[in-house]
């Protein structure tokens, strides 16, 4: 575990039990010794062949814990709840999970319907968004706030205008001057009063990857000078008391609460403004970048750690707003944040398989080979093989690699000339490898094959570099002995992982006896949104898992198997049932009417239709199974 820092980036949900396997603790540091679940259980439920007892889903697999996100929330929620309480701030928290972070159906209704007890609210950035925001919100608190943000058109705003309509707590969050236009002239047509927002550009600016969202050139937001028109046009339609809330966000992963508590007091300074020229401002929405610390290091120089806590957070937050408003006399505002990557990014582990290593020992050259290749040397080859061997009687063994690899130079160019065959090539590369493991200086990274698609499951890690922990979620009782990187399936020399947390360039790995399961943990946010099908490959597996009673016992409540290859190959516009009809009939064409055999081709081709793209267990082809 100390290997690994699971003590680091894993609190209080993740440990390692005295079984040597990752424990979750489904309700934080509340967690109950006999309440925790070995995760290693939980997959081969999942994974295991119904025949079994299993769920006979395929790997890789995303196990989602609600009850972790319900912590993550309530600990969000009662972190503000008491920065505002110690503080004498006189307003509440209530805050929006942004859904782009993950907009999976079950991740957003858990939200809406956790939250539901403090008014939690959601963000939407995009129509669809928007759409799914609306609907979840149904069943939500009826205050809770629904945050318009993003490029709107007439369409995204009549939308929003009708959210209201509904009695959902909607507010337009003006991102750009246009907007407001169109917000004026569709509310007059719906006959409906809207609630505006706006987004300010902030001068304050982080230097992380993310903090290029920020500063006076970021992507984002209304200048100073657009604000002020804004307020001016809302004025003259006699419309300035729908101007209620003040929207900024620095960036994600903000590494400290100096950088936060400087931009948060930069925006309640213009929220005050604000109030001063006659809007009935009402909430301050201080966006996302609540950071996690995904190293376990709690260092702010780092875009993958944090130099805070939650509660350092909060705090940092409620001060910055009190300390400006007291000061200009302004009524403490309400306080809304967009945290995702806080809330959604524990829950979920995505769990894979290591399926195969490359190793040197393949390459192991048997005396009887030595002996034929070396018959076979002339001229100077055979010298650096005389030189060779004589270095390694008189025991000086770098002069031994030099020869060794002097002679493995002359095979290569030799064979490219067409007068050596392979099998002394071969040769020729066996020695050098056996020299250099005699003399410890062997390349000792191992390569381990992983059933994953990098670019569908951790899209970040290639888009940007984002490093997360990632860990056998068993065998951790026993000492790691070989370092190795990850290659995933797809034919794509991106597909690898060789960076990890805490700087390494390989992580230390067991030898594969029997089936290695490997975890990538706080990927829950951003990695399932973004992913996409690189070689085809979809998404994983889904298990949703609860404790349940009885010590260390849960229920699967929900098994989704990933996307098949028909799903796939529909994504691209293919029709996965004429494609099937087509070799179907090839298959006919070309089976000389032998029953027994159209059948078993057919049936074969259906299977990898009906399966997912993943390497599958050996007995996963459910020949029964057939397409339509
Ligand atoms: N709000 C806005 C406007 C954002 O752009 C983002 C993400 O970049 C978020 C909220 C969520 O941020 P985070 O995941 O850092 O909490």
């Amino acid at each position: 575990a100390m290997l690994y820092r699971v003590d680091g980036w894993g609190e209080p949900y993740f440990a390692v039990n005295s079984n040597g396997n990752v424990s979750v603790r489904p309700y934080g540091a509340d967690t109950l010794a006999h309440q925790e679940i070995d995760l290693l259980k939980v997959v081969k439920k999942a994974s295991d062949p119904k025949n079994s007892g299993g769920l006979g889903l395929q790997l890789p697999i995303v196990v989602r814990f609600p009850d972790v996100l319900k912590n993550r929330l309530e600990s969000l929620q009662s972190c503000f709840d008491f920065a505002i309480q110690s503080q004498g701030y006189e307003a509440h928290y209530q805050g929006v999970y942004p859904v782009k972070c993950n907009q999976d159906k079950f991740v957003v209704d858990g939200i809406v319907k956790f939250g539901s007890g403090f008014r939690f609210g959601l963000e939407a950035g995009s129509k669809p968004e928007l759409l799914l925001a609306m609907s979840s919100l149904c069943n939500g608190s009826p205050e809770a706030l629904l945050v318009c943000n993003g490029f709107k058109d007439v369409e995204y705003i009549s939308l929003a205008l009708i959210a209201r309509k509904l009695h959902l707590n909607t507010v337009i969050v003006l991102e750009q001057e246009e907007e407001l236009d169109i917000v004026i002239n569709v509310s007059k047509k719906l006959g409906v009063r809207p609630v505006i927002g706006l987004r300010a550009k902030l001068r304050t600016k982080h230097s992380g990857h993310f903090g290029s969202t920020s500063g006076e050139k970021g992507k984002f937001g209304l200048t100073t000078t657009q604000i002020l028109r804004v307020v001016k046009k809302l004025q003259q339609y006699e419309m300035l008391d729908c101007l209620q809330l003040l929207h900024f966000h620095i960036g994600s992963q903000i590494p400290s609460t100096s950088l936060l508590a400087d931009g948060v007091g930069e925006a309640a300074q213009v929220y005050c403004e604000l109030v001063r020229l006659g809007a009935c401002m009402r909430v301050i929405d201080i966006g996302g970048g609540l950071g996690i610390d995904y190293d376990g290091s709690k260092s702010q120089d780092s875009d993958i750690s944090v130099g805070y806590s939650l509660q350092e957070y909060a705090s940092a937050v409620v001060e910055a707003v009190r300390t400006v408003c007291d000061r200009k006399g302004v009524k403490h505002p309400v306080m809304c944040s967009e945290s995702g990557r806080a809330i959604v990014s524990h829950h979920s582990i995505l769990v894979f398989e290591a399926v195969s290593a490359s190793s040197h020992d393949s390459n192991q050259i048997s005396s009887h080979e030595l002996q034929c290749f070396v018959e076979r040397l002339t001229g100077e080859a055979l010298a650096d093989y005389r030189n060779f061997s004589a270095a390694a009687i008189r025991g000086e063994y770098d002069t031994c690699l030099l020869h060794a690899e002097n002679l493995k130079q002359r095979c290569v160019d030799q064979f490219k000339e067409g007068s050596l065959e392979i099998e002394h090539l071969a040769a020729a590369d066996g020695l050098c490898e056996l020299v250099s493991k005699a003399i410890g200086v062997s390349d000792p990274i191992h390569t381990y094959h992983v059933n994953l698609s990098i670019f569908t499951s951790i899209p970040d890690f290639w888009g940007i570099g984002q490093l997360f922990p990632i860990i056998p979620i068993h065998r951790l009782d026993e000492k790691p002995s070989v370092r190795g990187i990850l290659s995933d399936l797809t034919c794509d020399s991106d597909g690898k992982i060789d960076k990890f947390i805490g700087g390494e360039s390989s992580l230390p790995l067991h030898k594969l006896e029997g089936p290695y399961y490997m975890g990538m943990f706080l990927g829950g946010a951003y990695e399932e949104a973004l992913g996409g099908f690189h070689n085809l490959f979809g998404g994983p597996s889904v298990v949703r898992v609860s404790q349940s009673d009885g010590p260390h016992s849960f229920a699967v409540t929900r098994a989704m198997p990933g996307p098949s290859c028909g799903d796939v190959l529909r994504v691209m516009q293919h029709e996965p049932e004429l494609m099937f009809q087509t070799l179907k009939h090839r298959v006919e064409e070309f089976a000389n009417g032998d029953a027994g055999s159209i059948m078993a081709l057919t049936n074969g081709i259906a299977c990898s239709f009906n399966n997912m793209p993943y390497l599958a267990a050996a007995d996963s082809c459910r020949l029964t199974a057939a397409v339509n």
